[in-house]
């Protein structure tokens, strides 16, 4: 069998098949046995589980987790890469590789008739360009998986996993917090990859809440409300709720913060998610009352 994280094997795959690497695809392939390893393990991928991987690439982290899961759906946006799949994962009876931009896939659709409605984990190196929405697009549309566990960008790991009061925090932290459970479980360096990548990555692991945090009378006010806390990150969460359109008047933005105990002085990015919950079910709570 082709040992696939061997710079060798990669470089006789690109002759056989005439594949180059894409940068404006995010390709950037895992070269190191022991990380392949440690994302596996971190996502506890047992013989029961299901999983969904995006961007197997040449199928490097797809073959271990054929090994030690039930059934391994794999979906690459790489015309070019699907017959080197086809090669490195023949012997697996427990793999399907699908062609497809994950962004338009109908993952509801597709996990209903794969997983025969179980929640896989979902498992994969994510490509850079499109973390953030790859991840959000999973969380908003609750498409119904247990875990995230992927490979991204440090900084933006950071940024998913950050506390009130801290420089990462922000509306990315709100918003994943809101859905899942966010853990780092490993660092990675970039040398692990060929070819290297100009930044350092992490694996995350995000467990995805059966229950929300905090009960909310309307989520998309509780969005908008954080969009326009961290909007103008300089400003007092008064001034930057103001600008935003919430209440009438500066007064009236006061006194909603006030009612709610949080000094109007504050920054929005000191403010909990319960906090951020609190005051959007009072500002829906005080516009519906004016309606009636
Ligand atoms: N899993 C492999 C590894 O660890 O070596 C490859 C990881 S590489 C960082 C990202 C992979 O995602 C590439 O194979 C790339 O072609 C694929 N990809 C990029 N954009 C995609 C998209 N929108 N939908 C599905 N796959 C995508």
């Amino acid at each position: 069998m082709l040992k696939l994280t061997s710079p060798s094997t990669i470089k006789y795959i690109m002759d056989k098949y005439g594949f180059r690497f894409s940068k404006s695809l995010g390709q950037n392939f895992l070269i190191d046995e022991q990380i392949i390893d440690r994302i596996c393990d971190g996502a506890e991928i047992g013989p029961d589980d299901d999983i969904l991987e995006i961007g197997p690439g040449i199928g490097v982290m797809t073959q271990e987790m054929a090994e030690r899961a039930r059934k391994v759906v794999a979906i690459e946006i790489d015309r070019a890469l699907i017959p080197v799949l086809k090669e490195t994962l023949a012997e697996y009876d427990n793999v399907e590789v699908i062609h497809a931009d994950v962004m338009n896939v109908d993952l509801k659709a597709l996990i209903a008739e794969k997983f025969e409605g179980r929640r896989p984990k979902v498992v994969a190196n994510l490509p850079y360009y499109i973390t953030t929405p790859i991840i959000m697009m999973l969380l908003e549309e609750s498409i119904p998986v247990s875990d995230i566990i992927v490979m991204i960008q440090k900084e933006v790991a950071e940024r998913i996993s950050a506390k009130p009061s801290t420089k990462a925090y922000g509306a990315l932290s709100v918003a994943t917090q809101y859905y899942s459970e966010p853990n780092i479980i490993a660092k990675v360096p970039r040398t692990v990859f060929m070819p290297q990548p100009n930044v350092d990555s992490v694996v995350i692991r995000m467990t995805i809440r059966m229950e929300p945090p905090v009960s909310l009378e309307n989520p998309t006010l509780f969005f908008k409300v954080i969009k326009a806390a961290f909007g103008q990150r300089r400003k007092t969460l008064h001034n930057a709720l103001n600008a935003g359109g919430f209440g009438q008047s500066k007064d009236q933005t006061a006194e909603f913060l006030r009612a709610c105990d949080i000094d109007p002085s504050r920054r929005g990015e000191t403010l909990t998610i319960e906090e951020f919950a609190t005051l959007a079910n009072h500002i829906y709570n005080h516009n519906q009352n004016q309606k009636n």
